[in-house]
């Protein structure tokens, strides 16, 4: 039996002991590492990116579901079981590493060149190198294969001009990959942060994902050698499978960060007395509590589905879909209704609920936000696209 109370149908005997290994290091270091501090990392809307990103290189989180080059080659089950801890944590905390892995990295070992990969993916492994993903752009989110960043030949050369927004890690990275438009079709460019012509800037007044550096990227005349194209990558189809590995990490993340609100509201009911009784005792807390263990255990059985078929080679993006849309929706829901089991101390920053509640709109509008989630599923069902 789980000794986790949350765990109501032991779910936890799905997992092999590797799997709970793997979950209970990376749990460890979130409470090590993560938990002190995050609130404050919160406030500031500042976290200390590389140096985090070291810690997690160190114990082979960044890019563990790839193989070689120095990453740990772990299954997608271990991979989401990461996710799910880094996220109770803090959902800024996980998309560094979802971007550094899933997106970044992954760029770089699917579609990459061997110089490329021999280059890059060992010191991203490492957390020595920081890597972030351009796609969004300031008028094109979506869409992205309406993008105007263009890259044009010039010589042996490429030239990229044009800009990228909402980019996770951007300000601190040290290598960018850049999604540019070309006559042929979508390419990428593995972009030094160092390139003459690239500049990133801090976004801020963010009011979600405050402990998680994103950042606006100017591409001004950047001239790069063909061999910063992304050789393997051709037409809109190479960003998009980068999106479904995030997407899939997703998937367990933001089960994390429900988890972390449930637990912290089911202490609080056990201890918070009204009307001379804890609020746990009442029935309308306890349908509230009951009716949040049932949405995500439902949604920890989806994503270990999913993981199970993305270990058997078997996922397909819609599949993904239906794991992002579930999950995101139901984590937000749980955010605000454990809020509400606080009361006032719902809004305090003394406990992790608003912050989770808050990062969770991101989660819902990156990486495809629900409503493109319910057309991708929609396609599938129906077989008509409704929005190429
Ligand atoms: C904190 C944060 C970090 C991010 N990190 C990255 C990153 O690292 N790299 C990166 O490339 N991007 C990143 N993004 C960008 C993110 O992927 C985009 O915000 C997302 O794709 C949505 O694009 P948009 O914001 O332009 O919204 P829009 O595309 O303008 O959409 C606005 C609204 O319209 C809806 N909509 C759009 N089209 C349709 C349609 N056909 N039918 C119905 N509804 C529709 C959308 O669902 C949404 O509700 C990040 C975003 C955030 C907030």
């Amino acid at each position: 039996m789980s000794s986790d109370p949350l765990d109501l149908l032991d779910l936890d005997a799905l997992h092999s002991a590797e799997e709970r290994q793997i979950r209970d290091v990376v749990r460890q270091v979130v409470d090590e590492r993560v938990r002190p501090y995050v609130a404050g990392w919160y406030e500031d809307g500042r976290a200390p990116v590389r140096e985090l990103t070291k810690v997690f290189g160190a114990i082979g989180l960044l890019g563990m579901h790839l193989t070689g080059y120095g990453c740990a080659g772990s299954s997608a089950v271990a991979y989401g079981l990461a996710c799910l801890e880094l996220e109770a944590g803090d959902s800024g905390v996980r998309s560094l590493v979802s971007v550094q892995g899933s997106l970044a990295m992954y760029a770089i070992w699917r579609y990459g060149s061997e110089e490329q990969k021999q280059e890059w993916l060992p010191r991203m492994a490492t957390g020595d190198a920081v890597g972030c993903f351009g796609l969004t752009e300031p008028d094109h989110g979506s869409d992205p294969g309406s993008m105007s960043t263009r890259a044009r030949r010039d010589g042996e050369d490429w030239v990229l001009g044009g800009g990228k927004m909402w980019i996770t890690n951007a300000p601190v990275a040290d290598v960018a990959v850049v999604w540019a438009g070309t006559p042929e079709g979508v390419r990428g460019f593995v972009v030094p942060t160092t390139a003459a012509g690239f500049s990133a800037r801090e976004i801020s007044h963010k009011m979600s994902l405050r402990a998680s550096a994103t950042g606006e990227i100017v591409l001004d005349e950047v001239r790069l050698p063909d061999a910063a194209r992304l050789p393997e990558a051709r037409g809109l189809r190479a960003p998009l499978s980068c999106l479904t590995q995030a997407r899939y990490g997703i998937v367990w993340g933001a089960l994390g960060a429900a988890r972390e609100c449930l637990s912290t509201a089911l202490r609080y009911a056990g201890s918070r007395e009204q009307f001379g009784r804890p609020l746990a005792g009442f029935q309308l807390t306890q349908a509230k509590l009951a009716d949040m263990a049932v949405e995500l255990q439902k949604g920890y059985l989806l994503a270990v589905h999913l993981g199970r078929r993305a270990d058997a080679g078997e996922l397909r993006p819609e599949q993904v879909s239906v794991g992002k849309l579930n999950n995101v929706r139901e984590a937000i829901a749980i955010a605000r209704q454990c809020r509400t089991i606080l009361g006032a101390n719902g809004i305090s920053g003394e406990y992790p609920i608003m912050r989770h509640a808050n990062n969770l709109e991101s989660v819902l509008t990156y990486e495809g936000t629900s409503e493109i989630h319910q057309l991708v599923i929609g396609q599938a069902l129906t077989g008509l696209s409704a929005f190429d």
